[in-house]
């Protein structure tokens, strides 16, 4: 059988990859098929474009008239690319993208047809989608949820479609995507960033924050996925005995792409900078078979439009190539996972990145008032962020020592740390004197501009402060960023809004605004110690730290989730408006029932793994044995019974053993989904599947790895490791 594997091995290894025929310059077909500020320019009245370019980047509604006139661009537009088809695509909590495609043509009677899409069509729709998750937040008798357009994202064409970016929010107006709360985090962090901007430049009127993500994934061949039902429905191996040689060698990191690969990469790099995805990184990543991709950063709205679309393009081109995508953060156990690393920052309107540090003492200050008061958001909420990156998948890899722990912690770097420590020892309660102002200014202006901390730039943190920008490093490789990004964007909301209050406050009583504002970052500096960390986050003396801190160490989705339910949440999230309570236990309700569903679904594909694939193959392998067994008995001289007929049954005996174990931990496993199935409440099913399902397994597994390496290869039935990954 194993033979079957090895001949598709071969075969896959000498197709044809297909190339693109796309011209080479990049610049001659970006955003090609993007209704971008261009597309714009050319099909709408001048006065019309100048109107919409002067609210470009504002997050505000658009008139009923001034939406037919766009609608009709976009339609023009659209039609003479071959579109047929326009779709409202949003991004629902299940953490896909969805899309409900209709025809532009409408019948007008007499077997006539126009083609139809205006400004009702393009503003709102009504996708009923009931079948999305929504917490609770509505019933399917009354099952509509409404997509309304987001103009801050540009429209684009797929495969002859016509894709509207819009959020996705109930009947009752409650948020039943990412986009919703997203966009409001956007619009809130710009009026508090902007305000502490003033305080030290009156032209910044703007404040945005800017998303750089880098995807990692796996590919495998097309033949191998459908060989195995474990990739198919859960997109990772159940079971599967590590090869003899994984990623040991350290030769895959960087290495030369593979050639079926890198025509892969091509195509879809082709691809997204059609769609104006500005794509410009890719490499080997650590694993076999494991790569990366990595954008230029952009607004973190379009940003994350940008990687939920990359992502689908991903599966689109992979299919041509014969690859499948995987986006599980493990889908392989013994070599390393995937996550998608968030770097996040601060731009404004000035073209200033509000994490770089400047030039002189005051730019600095502005860099340090942004980049405290961020550590000091992130020491009040690290449970929040654990929360939004919790997952199934996401918990094989934190804490495993290849990802950043489930501890939160934030890195700054040797130079940084000094310079806090400068300002926790020189900045005094009262009014400083000139010389002391003087010299503290002075050492603050020697803030390299560029910093190359590189000799101690950590890896092992979840959080990182990489020279201009923080970089969130926990987030899993099948998420959709905008739950970190809300998440981020609102604590630095909440952190600013209580800074400018008492930075006024000092004003107030006449103390000066430089001494105000650093009397204030030295309070946070002071109260931001447990939150900092600086070696290494893989290690036992970690764990142990941090639980002296007080910093949570929680392992499992279920448990980091009730942080969304934790009044310092509630309160973050009430008080900036992002979220209402409603929707945030809606979040918490979903995430729970998506867990308790995926590991339902890992422990019904395992146990039938087990039941119709590898217990027949191994009682095959162990009747042949027993034949032999028998065979030698007839041939063998007495004499020499003991020692070969002992080893034979010693073999049968293992293979016994471990049958015995599968077939009964199997059971047992069917017995604690039945439980777990039982329990109403969500949350409560989620712990059970947790707590019961989970280890069995991990059980199942381990015996099935073990059969896996004492069972004949030919009668394996399925695709091992070493045949699936070191892709050529
Ligand atoms: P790595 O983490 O692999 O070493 P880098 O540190 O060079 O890579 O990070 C590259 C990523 O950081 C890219 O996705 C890039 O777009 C992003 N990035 C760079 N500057 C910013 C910024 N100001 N805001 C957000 N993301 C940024
Ligand atoms: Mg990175």
């Amino acid at each position: 059988m194993n033979n079957r594997f090895r001949a598709v091995r071969a075969a896959i290894d000498q197709n044809e990859v297909p190339y693109s025929d796309m011209p080479s310059r990049v610049s001659e077909y970006f955003g090609q098929d993007v209704f971008s500020a261009q597309v714009m320019r050319d099909y709408l009245p001048r006065d019309v474009f100048r109107q919409i370019a002067e609210g470009a980047g504002k997050v505000e509604p658009i008139d009923r008239k001034l939406a037919d006139l766009i609608a009709a661009a976009m339609k023009a537009w659209a039609i003479s690319k071959g579109a047929t088809h326009y779709t409202h695509w949003f991004l629902p909590l299940n953490g896909a993208t969805a899309e409900k495609h209709d025809a532009f043509f409408t019948p007008v009677g007499s077997g006539l047809s126009i083609e139809q899409f205006d400004g009702t069509q393009l503003v709102q729709q009504e996708p009923d989608a009931s079948s999305l998750p929504s917490g609770g937040l509505r019933n399917t008798f009354e099952a509509r949820g409404y997509s309304a357009w987001d103009p801050s994202s540009p429209s684009f064409i797929m495969d002859g479609t016509l894709c509207i970016p819009t959020i996705f929010i109930s009947y009752t107006g409650d948020a039943l995507d990412f986009k919703m709360p997203l966009l409001k985090s956007l619009s809130a962090i710009d009026e508090i960033s902007t305000e502490v901007c003033q305080l030290f430049d009156r032209n910044i009127t703007r404040v945005y924050p800017t998303l750089g993500w880098e995807q990692e994934y796996f590919l495998i061949d097309k033949n191998f996925y459908f060989a195995r039902p474990d990739l198919t429905l859960c997109g990772r191996t159940l079971c599967g005995h590590t090869p003899a040689r994984g990623q040991q060698l350290e030769d895959h990191y960087f290495g030369a792409i593979p050639q079926r690969v890198s025509a892969f990469m091509k195509a879809f790099e082709v691809a997204a900078w059609r769609l104006g995805i500005p794509v410009k990184t890719r490499h080997n990543e650590v694993a076999p078979n494991q790569f990366e991709l990595a954008p230029v950063y952009e607004e973190a709205n379009i940003s994350i439009d940008h990687n939920q679309l990359a992502m689908v393009l991903m599966e689109k081109v992979a299919h041509k190539h014969n690859l499948r995508v995987l986006f599980h953060e493990k889908p392989f156990a013994g070599v390393n996972g995937s996550g998608k690393h968030n770097n996040w920052s601060l731009a404004t309107n000035t073209g200033k990145n509000l994490l770089s540090p400047g030039h002189t003492p005051k730019t600095n200050l502005l860099f340090l008032t942004f980049f405290i008061n961020f550590i000091r958001a992130v020491g009040a909420h690290p449970g929040l962020l654990r929360a939004v990156i919790a997952s199934a998948g996401n918990d094989h890899r934190l804490g495993a020592n290849e990802a950043p722990p489930a501890i939160m912690s934030v890195f700054i770097g040797s130079q940084l740390t000094s310079v806090l420590k400068e300002i926790e020892t020189k900045v005094k309660e009262r009014k400083m004197t000139p010389d002391e102002k003087t010299d503290l200014k002075l050492n603050i202006g020697k803030i390299p501009r560029i910093i190359f901390d590189n000799t101690d730039r950590n890896r092992t943190s979840p959080l990182a402060f990489t020279g201009n920008k923080f970089e969130f490093r926990a987030v899993g490789s099948s998420a959709n960023c905008g739950a970190a990004m809300i998440a981020m964007n609102t604590i630095i909301t909440q952190q600013l809004r209580s800074f400018k209050q008492q930075i006024d406050a000092l004003m107030a009583k006449n103390v000066e605004k430089d001494e105000a504002i650093f009397r204030i970052l030295r309070k946070y500096i002071k109260e931001s110690k447990h939150i900092l960390f600086e070696g290494n986050n893989y290690s036992n003396d970690w764990v142990e730290e941090a639980e002296k801190r007080g910093l949570s160490n929680v392992k499992e989705t279920p448990g980091a989730l009730e942080e969304f339910l934790s009044a310092n949440t509630v309160r973050l999230f009430t008080e900036t408006g992002i979220l209402s309570k409603r929707e945030l236990h809606a979040r918490y309700e979903i995430r729970m029932e998506l867990y308790a569903k995926v590991l339902q679904i890992e422990s019904r594909v395992l146990g039938d793994l087990a039941g119709n694939h590898i217990l027949p193959a191994s009682i095959r392998y162990q009747n042949v044995l027993l034949d032999n067994l028998r065979g030698l008995k007839e041939v063998l001289p007495e004499s020499s019974y003991s020692e070969v007929l002992g080893q034979q049954a010693y073999t049968i005996g293992k293979i016994s053993e471990h049958i015995t174990a599968i077939k009964d931990n199997v059971a047992t496993m069917i017995n604690a989904r039945k439980e777990a199935n039982a329990l109403e409440d969500a949350a409560k099913r989620a712990y059970a599947y947790c707590d019961t399902v989970k280890p069995l397994l991990e059980v199942v597994r381990y015996h099935i790895d073990k059969l896996e390496i004492l069972v004949d290869d030919t009668l394996w039935p399925l695709p091992k490791y070493r045949e699936m990954l070191f892709i050529k």
